[in-house]
């Protein structure tokens, strides 16, 4: 899923003519201070962490300033800190607007009509989480067509719209489904739409790009996320790799298995922390490459978990046996082997030739690996 920040989403909607506040993405509490200073930003000016997580507003991390002092404290609050386990990196600064309404309006897809939906409703703002399903519009769009008359007429109608604010909303509709279909997106969502004069301001921005889609969008690869430098690597090499808290490393194939082995882990009082998902793979030099990755992560103790159906065990082995090869004795770890399936007996051979023991039964191999990480037998 590739979600984009606020202010990468406020790009976009500039693109595509929804009008947004006129604003600047900041990384440092000088650069915030600066744009307001030079006029880029007027004020009074809102002060926005761009984390993707929602409830910004709820939670302290949209603030209010009206001197350049003012936003330059709001902006060394907010950056560096941590929301819902986000640090703040960037700050959005941009001026605040006199809100006469909040609206929510949204395009996504829905599943079950297996079309695009546009969702409307007249209370939007902080509290959508509880605004009554009956007074959000739901309709389906044809995707052949697109976006028709009628359909943003009768949304107007829910957002109880008139006057010159009706063509505002039919020109904003037309951008942003022309955005939800040209940039292969499965969410725009604007929370709040606000009503500010005559205008219609598109005050927050959420986009979510289809993952199936992402790779005819390298523009957003570069997206800031939470991944750690190992994970970043792994992304590159389209190795499945997860680190999270607890110092036991897992390689596993497939998404089940490696599951699996992380309940079988916790179970004897393992922490496993470290999750390598081989896939189908059994390419050596992947496995040589995995394994490598695993062995900077520094996990107290590895557990290899491999179910041979379409990959072979003996290959597994082989890759394993020559990524341990190339390990430095510094940064070796204790391991403990379990491979069944096609071609096991073979896998177990070439593993005992280089010292590593096959333990079959999962039991016991899971509580090898747990006392290996407390340091003992
Ligand atoms: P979140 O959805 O994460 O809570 P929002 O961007 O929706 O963050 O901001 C929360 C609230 O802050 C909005 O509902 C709105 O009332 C207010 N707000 C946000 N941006 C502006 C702005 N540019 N001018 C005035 N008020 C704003
Ligand atoms: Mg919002």
């Amino acid at each position: 899923m590739v979600k984009l920040t606020e202010g990468r989403g406020k790009e976009l909607f500039r693109k595509y003519g929804v009008a947004v506040p006129k604003g600047v993405v900041a990384g440092s509490a000088d650069d915030a201070a600066r744009a307001v200073a030079s006029g880029a930003v007027p004020l009074p000016c809102v002060i926005k962490a761009q984390v993707l997580a929602g409830g910004r507003g709820k939670g302290g991390a949209v603030r209010f300033a009206s001197t350049p002092e003012e936003a330059r404290a709001a902006a060394a609050a907010i950056l560096g800190s941590s929301f819902q386990g986000e640090t703040v990196r960037e700050v959005l600064l941009e001026e605040k607007v006199a809100i006469a309404r909040e609206l929510y309006l949204s395009f996504a897809l829905d599943r079950t009509a297996r079309l695009p939906i546009l969702m409307t409703s007249a209370r939007g703002g902080v509290e959508i989480e509880s605004v009554d399903d009956s007074e959000i519009e739901r309709q389906t769009i044809d995707p052949f067509p697109g976006l028709v008359a009628y359909e943003r007429r009768r949304a107007a109608r829910s957002l109880g719209l008139t006057g010159p604010l009706v063509g505002e909303l039919d020109r904003l509709l037309t951008g942003l489904y022309r955005l939800f279909d040209d940039e292969d997106a499965e969410l725009v969502e604007v929370n709040p739409l606000a009503v500010v004069g005559d205008r219609l301001l598109a005050l927050d921005a959420k986009v979510i790009i289809e993952d199936d889609a992402a790779f005819r969008h390298p523009e957003f690869a570069a997206v800031h996320d939470d991944r750690t430098p190992l994970e970043e690597i792994a992304r590159e090499k389209e190795i499945a790799f997860v680190q999270l808290e607890g110092n036991i490393g897992v390689i596993a194939n497939g998404a089940g298995l490696t599951m699996a082995t992380l309940d079988v882990l916790k179970e004897f009082g393992g922490a496993p922390g470290i999750f390598l998902d081989l896939g189908g793979t059994d390419d050596p030099k992947k496995v040589t490459e995995a394994f490598l990755l695993m062995a900077q992560a520094k996990p107290k103790a590895v557990f290899l978990n491999i179910f041979g159906g379409v990959t072979r065990c003996d290959t597994v082995a082989r890759g394993l046996v020559t990524a341990l090869g190339s390990v430095a004795p510094s940064e070796r770890f204790p391991l403990v082997a379990r491979i069944r399936g096609n071609n096991e007996a073979e896998g177990i051979a070439i593993l005992r030739a280089a010292g590593v023991t096959s333990v079959p039964d999962l039991k016991a191999s899971a509580q090898a690996v747990v006392a290996a990480a407390r340091g003992g037998p």
